[in-house]
């Protein structure tokens, strides 16, 4: 088994060294745990380690781990593509949505969110070029996404999120990585108030916090290398 405390503690740390060398406030990166393919036991010690916030996803298998863990009231967000027919439940039953890339998409989640929860947090899911799945709005999507998310009542707009193409070294993963800042930053100038650019997986979280990153989400580093199953390839 893996030592999951011990772990959260070396990623927490990677993270505040990365802030402390490149002059980023400390502590203006959170850490998004991605359980994916862990069960409710291995994410107790998680949470048992200080961790509040998990990513999941498949629908079907985050369901029941909500269910179970639904006391300890850790906050969980949907990473993973949405389809038009699975919109009711995630708005029913996740906080976040970093993966909203579609109107269509953003209008069923907000219709479908109990008012009694409060708004559901939306990222604009972005397709950095070079990217090798096919998810994300492109530049000329968000103009129509922004207005669409911010009008909604049940929905809130934090931000942006992107999944660059695989690269090794520190200066590949930043040039992808910035453009994606780019486009934040575009938005915070035209008076966009968003907060949240979630981007850096376990191989590139350096420079997703050299590059501005307000979120990293981290799966292998915390609970070891996944299972190869075609479930999870990302
Ligand atoms: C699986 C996944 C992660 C975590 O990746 P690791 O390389 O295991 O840290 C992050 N973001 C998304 C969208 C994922 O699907």
């Amino acid at each position: 088994m893996e030592n999951i405390e011990k772990n959260i503690k070396l990623v927490l740390q990677q993270i505040h060294v990365a802030e402390q060398k490149y002059q980023r406030e400390m502590g203006s990166v959170s850490l998004l745990a991605v359980s994916k393919t862990q069960p409710t036991n291995i994410i107790k010690m998680a949470i048992s380690a200080g961790l509040m916030d998990f990513g999941e996803n498949y629908l079907q298998e985050a369901l029941p781990k909500i269910q179970e863990l639904g006391r300890y009231q850790p906050n969980w967000y949907f990473i993973g593509p949405v389809q038009s027919n699975k919109t009711r439940q995630i708005a029913e039953n996740f906080d976040w949505v970093l993966t909203v890339d579609k109107e269509k998409i953003a209008m069923r989640l907000g219709d479908a969110r109990p008012p009694e929860l409060g708004p559901l947090n939306i990222c604009i899911q972005i397709n950095i070029s070079g990217e090798e799945s096919k998810s994300g709005a492109g530049l000329s999507d968000i103009d129509s996404l922004i207005p669409l998310i911010m009008e909604h009542p049940q929905l809130r707009l934090r931000g942006l999120m992107g999944i660059p193409a695989l690269e090794t070294k520190l200066h590949d993963q930043r040039s992808s990585l910035r453009q994606l800042r780019e486009i934040f930053e575009s938005m915070q100038k035209r008076g966009v108030p968003v907060d949240t650019l979630s981007m850096g997986m376990s191989n590139d979280l350096e420079a997703a916090i050299a590059e501005g990153a307000t979120m990293v989400r981290i799966g292998t580093s915390i609970f070891g290398q996944r299972i190869n199953n075609k479930k999870n390839i990302r």
